[in-house]
């Protein structure tokens, strides 16, 4: 996909309105137009990356530094108690708009939103070998 497609894409270039709350070099936050709970915002990067694991380590670690000041403010806003971060990272894992982007999505107590993922076990020898795996695969 071409950054012109790209829906996030327009909307960093101002050529789609949004509701942006948070910008500087690197990144822009903006609400979710179909928000989980008000308040729900969207932190991009300015550069298309389609995927996490192919941000820069520096434009990623900057994105990702500007989450409590965006979380603490949407809090105050939103007198939630709590939020989730959250980032789909590919189709699998329920990613629908191909230009990475982080959900900061407030919570309250009794808020219905639920969030239960059912834990697995993993034997050992399993667990020792896709921890060699993983870090034998670190490539900075
Ligand atoms: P994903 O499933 O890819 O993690 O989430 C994509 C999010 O982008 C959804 O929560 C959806 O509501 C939001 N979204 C999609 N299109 C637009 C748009 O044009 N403007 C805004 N503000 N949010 C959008
Ligand atoms: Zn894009």
């Amino acid at each position: 996909m071409s950054a012109g497609d790209c829906i996030f894409c327009r909307i960093v270039a101002g050529e789609i309105p949004a509701r942006k709350v948070f910008e500087d070099a690197v990144c822009m936050a903006f609400l979710d137009v179909a928000p989980l709970a008000p308040g729900h915002c969207l932190v991009v990067p300015k550069g298309h990356f389609g995927s996490f694991d192919q941000m820069p380590a520096d434009i990623a670690g900057a994105m990702l530094s500007r989450l409590p000041m965006l979380g603490k403010a949407v809090q105050s806003a939103t007198g939630s108690t709590g939020f989730n971060v959250l980032l789909n990272n590919g189709k699998v894992a329920g990613q629908e708009v191909m230009h990475v982007h982080v959900h900061v999505i407030p919570r309250k107590e009794g808020d219905g939103l639920g969030y239960r993922w059912h834990p697995q076990s993993l034997d050992d020898a399993t667990a020792d070998s896709l921890r060699s795996r993983i870090a034998d695969g670190l490539d900075g």
